[in-house]
C-alpha cells in the first residue's frame, strides 16, 4: 500500500509501539496513588511531559495532556474565555479545524461575538483585518499555525504581537505544524497551543495543551485534581508515554526525515503539474507545510479519483479525515475562493515517514493514467 494521508493520521511508530507495549504489560498503577506503583507511573508520564515541553521549547510545568487534539482546542477555547467573564468577544479563522470552528459556533450560540477572519487565495489572513477584529471585548484570539487540508502557515508570531499590544491572549492550534516545521511555543509567543500524538506517529487518544505560565484558564472538564486541577479524568498514561517515545524519535531523526519527505513531497507536486494537464494546486506556493498537498482535476468528482486510487491500494484524501463522511464542501477550499465543483474536484495527498521514492514513482504513473480515463468517462458522460 501507499500512504499518503499522513494529515488525518500517522503509522505509530515500531519504537513507540514497544514502549507501550512494555509500560502496559508492566505499569498499571493509577498516577494519583501515592504508593511506588503510582509514583511510578507519574514519573514516566513526567519523563513524557519533560520531551513534549522540551520539543515545544516550553517548561514541563506548562504541559498538560488531554484526551486529543479536539479536546485541548475545546479546553484552550472555552477555559479561556471562561476565566474572563467580562470579555464576551472570540476571534478565529474561516479555515480552522472542526474542533475550533464548532467550539467557536458554540459560543455563538451563548451569545458571544465570533469573529471569522477571512483568507486570501493562498488560505493566508490579513493582519489588518486581525487589527480591525480586536476590541477591549476580545477574550482570545484563535488562529491555526498550519491548516490539514492545504498546508498554509500563518503569520502567528505577528498575530501575537497585535494582540497582545491590546492585552489579548492567543492560542494556536500546531497539530499540523508539530513535526513538519519547528514549533517553538516561547518564539511564537503564544499563550496557548495544541498539538496531538497520533500526527507525530504516536498513539490516537492523547493531545496536549501548553499553557504560558501566568496565564488564565478554567478546567474544561469538571472532576478530579488530576494534570494540577486543570484537566479532571484518570490520564490515559500508555498514550502519554507513548506521546513521550514519539516526541523523542521526533527529536531523534525528525529534521532528517522531514528533508526527505519534503524533497518526495516536491517531486510529487512537480511530476503531477508535468504529467496531468488541467491539474490546479490549491494552497501556498511557498509559505505551506511541504508535506502538504492539495489538487483540484476540474470537470471531476474528488471521491472518483479518490476510489480509483484506493483500487491500487494509494491511500489519499477529499480533504479533513473528519469531514469525509459528509457532502459538504470543504469549508477551507471555500474560504480560499474555489467554486464548489472545484472543491469538489480537489484531493489532498499528506506524505510522511512512510513513503518512498518508489511510492512517488507509482503514484506519478497510475495517477495521471486515472484522470485520463476518469476525463473520458466523464466526457462521454457530461451529466454524471
Ligand atoms: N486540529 C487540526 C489542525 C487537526 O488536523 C486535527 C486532526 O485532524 C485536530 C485538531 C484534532 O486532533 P485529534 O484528532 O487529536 O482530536
Amino acid at each position: 500500500m501507499i500512504y499518503l494521508d499522513h494529515n488525518a493520521t500517522t503509522p505509530v511508530d515500531p519504537a513507540v509501539a514497544d514502549k507501550m507495549a512494555w509500560f502496559l504489560r508492566e505499569h498499571f498503577g493509577n498516577p494519583s496513588s501515592l504508593y511506588p506503583i503510582g509514583r511510578a507511573v507519574k514519573d514516566l508520564m513526567n519523563e513524557a511531559r519533560e520531551r513534549v515541553a522540551g520539543a515545544l521549547g516550553v517548561d514541563r510545568g506548562e504541559i498538560f495532556f488531554t484526551g486529543s487534539g479536539t479536546e485541548a482546542d475545546n479546553f484552550a477555547i472555552f477555559g479561556t474565555l471562561e476565566a474572563s467573564p467580562d470579555r464576551n468577544g472570540f476571534v478565529t479563522s474561516a479555515i480552522e479545524h472542526p474542533a475550533v470552528i464548532e467550539a467557536a459556533k458554540a459560543l455563538e450560540t451563548k451569545g458571544l461575538k465570533v469573529t471569522y477572519l477571512p483568507v486570501d487565495a493562498y488560505g493566508q489572513i490579513s493582519l489588518d483585518d486581525l487589527r480591525s477584529a480586536l476590541t477591549p471585548k476580545t477574550g482570545l484570539v484563535s488562529v491555526m499555525h498550519a491548516n490539514n487540508e492545504i498546508g498554509t502557515i500563518q503569520p502567528i508570531a505577528e498575530v501575537v504581537r497585535i494582540a497582545h499590544e491590546r492585552d489579548i491572549p492567543v492560542h494556536t492550534d500546531a497539530v499540523q505544524s508539530f513535526g513538519k516545521i519547528d514549533v517553538d511555543a516561547r518564539k511564537l509567543g503564544v499563550d496557548l497551543l495544541t498539538v496531538s500524538a497520533h500526527k507525530i506517529y504516536g498513539p490516537k487518544g492523547v493531545g496536549a495543551l501548553y499553557v504560558r505560565r501566568g496565564a488564565s484558564i478554567r478546567p474544561f472538564l469538571r472532576g478530579g485534581r488530576q494534570e494540577r486541577g486543570l484537566r479532571a479524568g484518570t490520564e490515559n498514561t500508555a498514550g502519554i508515554v507513548g506521546f513521550g517515545e514519539a516526541v523523542h524519535v521526533l527529536q531523534d531523526k525528525g529534521r532528517q526525515e522531514r528533508a526527505r519527505i519534503e524533497r518526495l513531497a516536491e517531486a510529487l507536486k512537480r511530476g503531477v503539474e508535468e504529467r496531468i494537464p488541467g491539474a490546479r494546486f490549491n494552497g501556498h506556493p511557498e509559505n505551506r507545510v511541504k508535506s502538504t498537498l492539495n489538487f483540484a482535476f476540474p470537470g471531476l468528482e474528488a471521491e472518483a479519483v479518490l476510489l480509483a486510487l484506493a483500487t491500487k491500494e494509494i491511500y489519499v484524501s477529499t480533504g479533513s479525515a473528519c469531514s469525509e463522511e459528509s457532502d459538504e464542501v470543504s469549508h477551507v477550499l471555500t474560504a480560499i475562493g474555489l467554486r464548489p465543483e472545484i472543491a469538489r474536484s480537489s484531493i489532498r495527498m499528506s506524505l510522511g515517514r512512510s513513503n518512498t521514492d518508489e511510492d512517488i514513482d507509482v503514484v506519478l504513473r497510475e495517477l495521471p493514467e486515472i484522470i485520463r480515463r476518469l476525463k473520458s468517462i466523464s466526457a462521454f458522460h457530461p451529466e454524471g
